[in-house]
């Protein structure tokens, strides 16, 4: 046609952790469709409205397409030679002057392994500080906290075909028909056709929760005593797995011991849940032979994130259902890459491949291949970044991908942190809440404009291909780190992501046999790969990763949850909705924000009556730390004193403006699900 050749490549969708594959038809810069391919190893021949009508946003006329440095109260252009030359001499001067940990480093978690992999490179070798980190720290750090202590690796321990094939699978603080639509109905379909039973916990009703066998909605934060309660109902019962505890476990005595104070009435009396309920549910996964477990961030995001994955894990172990195929442990991964960000090293406390920083044989691995000296203290993760920022001993930090503003907790504390760096480089596609606050703006690329590999919430590692040119102007975070790095005295001469995939490969382990000819167009390996090609489907199937090979049952700690008062007495819960991702950066610049333009909260009929609300009215919400702007949507999908707010507001409709930072203290995750409110009619 006149207008341009029409081609198309294959990419994999940058919204979730579903991992969803598909070919993008462009003309030119224009997107003219997705179009999912049988091939795909996730999603077959479907996708969901985001993969579908999400991408319009790589042509928005609001994107960065020149780098620009803060002249007072303002930006200037620049060009990429001035913006590279200051960053790289400020990040000197303050890492001189201050010392290597005056500087945090944060990974995209919509960047690819391969970049993710140099960022973290970056923050070791270029800056010499583990203070770096990745959003998992917003979600599933307390998910992989559990797994790590239990089970041995911080990640699911089967595929999405496993929670199909299971008798029973229990989803717990999962929306997952709107925040993993592919996966959803996935199981829907399981559902239908074959003999999957389905258990849905949550504290409000949705898709999933109306097609559940059973519903249970305990009290905001009581999942764990739910848990432990139906544990030691098990116990009480001779329903372990006995076989399975005496070969495969340790610390089942001191497990057993922990259990003690959850009996029927205890956890009834605290979860709200009656003890018949209780006992239906333990019945269930006594009379199933495979039982999975999914879950996310109505678990994750609370105090006891980390205390309650560890009880889920704990009870698949107690029940056998481990290390083989139709059952595990699956922690729903919430970016395209949050998995992959984790396994390449963008962790504070682990280099790539989850391989520890104590460990002397490691040390000089990594020592020998980056040729310096590894720094040992564990860094800073992304919350207590904040802390340290505030108390001036973070002077630095370099922000790939991630609306910091918009993400932590209490955005009026993150706002006044960031303002006081001496120095921030923001590297995105948008002008940020975040980028406002830079000293330097870094344009940067999207996922159809670059090459590398994803990694779902399955493990599973897939190819990128580019599919559309850079924008003019704009430049791939690896071309960017780079750059950079050079600047600084390394002498960084990748010829692309294949060579930083082969470093990967020979440093890392779980990665030992993955090459881009192995992943080559809709090919995909789950880690571990053993050098020879072979993946891992699912987990623990031998051997845990533990020396003596066996899992270990870790005691859980309770952690009282943040309860209404007189003041605020109203419980915020937030979540996704379908439409949208994060602060709708990108979705809001596609179709889909017609589709849902603002905010709701939403209250149940009687919540309304009682205090006079009518839909559409206009309300404050407020917590302690401050108060947004938003209308009423009456609702059953929500009960007694709970409030249901999405998390895609932006400016007076932010729900961070009311999230207290409140933390778990394992994983230092925010406990964003843990919001007393009061709500006030304007
Ligand atoms: Fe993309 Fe997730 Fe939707 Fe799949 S389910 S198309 S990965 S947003």
């Amino acid at each position: 046609s006149r207008r341009g050749l029409i081609k198309r490549g294959k990419t994999v969708c940058t919204f979730c952790g579903t991992g969803c594959s598909f070919e993008v038809w462009v003309r030119g810069r224009e997107v003219l469709k997705v179009e999912p391919r049988p091939e795909s190893p996730v999603n077959g021949l479907g996708t969901c409205v985001k993969g579908k009508f999400g991408y319009s946003f790589v042509n928005s006329n609001e994107r960065l397409t020149k780098p620009l440095i803060r002249q007072g109260h303002e930006f200037r252009e620049a060009s990429w030679e001035e913006a590279l030359d200051l960053v790289a001499r400020k990040l000197r001067e303050i890492r001189d002057k201050y010392g290597p940990d005056s500087v945090g480093v944060i990974a995209s978690c919509t960047s690819t392994n391969e970049e993710v992999y140099l960022t973290q490179k970056f923050a070791r070798q270029v800056i010499g500080t583990n203070n770096v980190d990745n959003c998992a720290r917003y979600c599933q750090s307390p998910a992989t906290t559990g797994l790590l202590r239990t089970v041995g690796y911080g990640a699911d321990s089967g595929s999405i075909h496993d929670m199909e094939c299971a008798d029973l699978l229990i989803l717990i603080g999962t929306n997952t028909a709107e925040a993993h639509p592919v996966i959803a109905s996935r199981i829907k379909r399981a559902k239908k056709h074959g003999n999957l039973r389905l258990v849905v916990v949550d504290v409000r009703m949705h898709e999933m929760a109306e097609r559940a066998d059973l519903f249970l909605t305990p009290r905001v934060g009581t999942d764990l005593v739910l848990i432990n309660g139906v544990a030691r109902y098990i116990l009480e019962r001779g329903w372990e797995d006995r076989k399975f505890v005496e070969e495969r476990t340790e610390n089942f005595q001191e497990y057993v011991k922990s259990l003690e104070p959850y009996n029927l009435q205890y956890v009834e009396e605290v979860t709200g849940i009656p003890k018949e309920k209780i006992i239906t549910l333990a019945e269930m996964i006594h009379e199933s032979r495979n039982v999975a477990v999914a879950w996310a961030m109505g678990v994750t995001q609370h105090q006891d994130g980390s205390e309650t994955s560890t009880a889920i894990s704990n009870l698949l172990l107690l029940t056998g259902n481990y290390g083989r195929p139709c059952c595990g442990a699956f922690p729903l991964r919430g970016h395209a890459n949050v998995q992959g960000a984790g396994d390449v090293g963008g962790l504070p406390n682990f280099l790539p491949g989850y391989q520890s920083l104590n460990d002397p044989e490691v040390i000089k691995k990594f020592e020998e291949a980056w040729g310096i000296k590894l720094p040992r203290k564990p860094g800073l993760t992304s919350t207590e970044m904040v802390d340290k920022t505030l108390t001036g001993e973070l002077k630095a930090m370099y922000i790939i991908g991630e609306d910091k503003v918009m993400a932590d907790a209490d955005q009026g504390r993150v706002r006044e942190a960031l303002s006081k760096l001496e120095f921030l480089v923001v590297q995105d596609l948008f002008l940020t809440e975040t980028a406002k606050l830079a000293h330097v703006i870094l344009p940067a690329c999207s996922s159809l404009e670059k090459e590398g590999t994803f990694t779902n919430t399955e493990r599973r590692i897939q190819r990128l291909y580019r599919v559309l040119d850079p924008l003019p102007g704009c430049k791939t975070d690896m071309e960017i780190l780079q750059e950079l790095a050079k600047l600084m005295g390394f002498n960084w001469d990748y010829s692309g992501p294949e060579e930083v995939m082969r470093e990967i490969s020979r440093l890392s382990p779980i990665h030992a046999g993955v090459t881009y000819q192995r992943l080559e167009n809709f090919g995909s390996l789950q880690w571990p790969v053993t050098e020879d090609g072979q993946d891992s489907p699912y987990l623990y199937r031998d051997r845990f990763p533990f020396p003596d090979g066996r899992a270990r049952f870790y005691p859980t700690t309770l952690i009282e949850p943040r309860s209404t008062g007189e003041k605020y007495d109203l419980y915020l819960v937030n979540g996704r909705l379908l439409e949208h991702f994060h602060w709708t950066n990108q979705t809001g610049r596609t179709p889909l924000k017609r589709k849902v333009p603002e905010t709701f909260l939403e209250v149940s009929p009687q919540l309304a009556k009682e205090r006079g609300w009518r839909e559409g009215d206009v309300v404050l919400v407020e917590s302690p730390v401050g108060r947004l702007r938003t209308r009423i949507l009456i609702t059953g999908r929500v009960s007694g004193n709970r409030v249901f707010l999405s998390i895609h507001g932006q400016g007076d409709s932010a729900v961070n403006l009311v999230t207290e930072d409140i933390r778990d203290p394992t994983s230092k995750t925010p406990a964003y699900k843990e919001v007393p409110v009061r709500v006030e009619k304007l």
